[in-house]
């Protein structure tokens, strides 16, 4: 069973087919620049054979059906007829509180996720038109929605709720939602299956968007982005945690309205706002170890905030079996571990250091061998986890 896996920009269609019989992706493709001059296309299978297609993609209907012109090309396309394709996962950012899993696109489903948009309104609506348009190009083939919001709809009101009036929940639905869930659920349970039995997870998930969850046996309890993905660490471009009263003052300096400040806090904070210069962790650590100070400044501090939530998250579990580390920088950056894991023996961690420096590939073992709590890396595979989750709805 193959199974095409979309994931939406305003101006992109990102998307992967995959074999579920050996849960590797036999294409791999970007439609960019929808909408605007020079739209183009690349796809490039398993076998390293490339098609591009260079042609106007004035909307996400047009780029969808050269998507499947590209699948099924003559000489380096992967299928050979639309029904190849067994269905569709699409990948939408935000369930609000309508849905508690994946869910088959329905007339009705889409509906309720239309009237959601506006809890993700640079997302929402452009993963809605493709998915709109993918279903008037592939009229027969099933589509389901995996959000990136469902897996942390198990947590506990205590977790999911600011400290204010309550009515703003029951009025406007303000509470905590997390986002990256299909990455969590995925390597929560590769984390479960290397603890067996009963496990209490924490996933750090780094990349440009961070974010840190605490899973016990499956069910996340806690997870570190709020209502919107800018609360919690510190990361490429986001402030994470900050003082509201400070986004006050701030403003009144700079003289910005509110929706200025959330995009500053956006776009601009994070690691680029403290080191001046790159959003970009390979950036940081080169300029670091040529001497740059604002750049170790902002590793530490992105560290620090990783080190302050896992031990948060140590007690919101009561104790811990397994740390993971994820995305880009979990997967990829010594530094950024060291830093988190230095001085974690009080929580029974015996890290090893030198083993921490060496990249091998896939899952790999970073705590020495008798550490009562084990720590990983656990590569995301975030295309697998939509795919996996359409998978089981055509089933049911
Ligand atoms: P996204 O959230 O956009 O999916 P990724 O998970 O791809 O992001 O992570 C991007 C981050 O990973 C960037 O900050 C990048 O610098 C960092 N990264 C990638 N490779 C390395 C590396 N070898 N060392 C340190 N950081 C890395």
């Amino acid at each position: 069973m193959k199974i095409l896996v979309i994931n939406a920009g305003s101006s992109s269609i990102k998307y992967q087919l995959i074999d579920m019989k050996t849960e590797k992706a036999i294409a791999k493709g970007l439609a960019e620049r929808i909408g605007g001059d020079g739209s183009v296309l690349k796809q490039k299978t398993a076998d390293d054979r490339a098609v591009t297609i260079e042609q106007p993609m004035p909307t996400h209907k047009e780029a969808m059906q050269f998507v499947l012109q590209a699948l099924m090309d003559k000489e380096n396309g992967v299928i050979k007829k639309v029904s190849d394709i067994a269905a569709v996962g699409h990948r939408m950012l935000h369930s609000a509180e309508d849905f508690h899993g994946s869910i088959m696109a329905t007339a009705e489903n889409i509906a309720t996720c239309r009237k959601n948009s506006d809890l993700g309104p640079l997302h929402m609506p452009p993963m809605l038109d493709c998915l709109d348009s993918c279903r008037e190009v592939m009229k027969d083939t099933p589509m389901t929605i995996v959000f990136d919001t469902t897996f942390h709809s198990t947590m506990e009101p205590v977790a999911y709720l600011y400290g204010v009036p309550y009515e703003l929940y029951e009025k406007y639905k303000v509470r905590r939602y997390g986002f990256h869930g299909t990455s969590h659920k995925f390597v929560s349970e590769e984390a479960a299956k290397i603890v067996g039995g009963k496990s209490k997870i924490i996933v750090c998930h780094l990349g440009n968007g961070s974010s840190i969850s605490a899973v016990k046996n499956g069910k996340c309890v806690d997870t570190s982005m709020g209502f919107t993905p800018l609360e919690g660490l510190m990361m490429g471009t986001r402030s994470g945690d900050i003082d509201p009263a400070a986004v006050d003052y701030i403003a009144s300096k700079l003289n910005y309205t509110l929706p200025q400040m959330v995009q500053y806090l956006n776009k601009k904070s994070g690691m680029l706002g403290i080191s001046g210069f790159s959003a970009d962790c390979r950036d940081l650590t080169e300029a670091a170890e040529k001497g740059n100070e604002r750049a170790r400044l902002a590793i530490e501090m992105t560290a620090y905030r990783i080190k302050k939530y896992v031990g948060s998250y140590a007690a919101a579990l009561g104790g811990v079996d397994l740390i993971a580390f994820t995305g880009g920088i979990g997967e990829n950056s010594a530094i950024i571990r060291g830093l988190v894991m230095e001085g974690t023996e009080y929580m029974g961690v015996d890290f090893d250091f030198a083993k921490n420096k060496v990249r091998t590939p896939g899952v790999t073992e970073l705590s020495k061998p008798g550490s009562r709590v084990k720590v990983y890396i656990i590569p995301t595979n975030e295309e697998l986890s939509i795919a996996r989750e359409t998978a089981q709805l055509l089933k049911a």
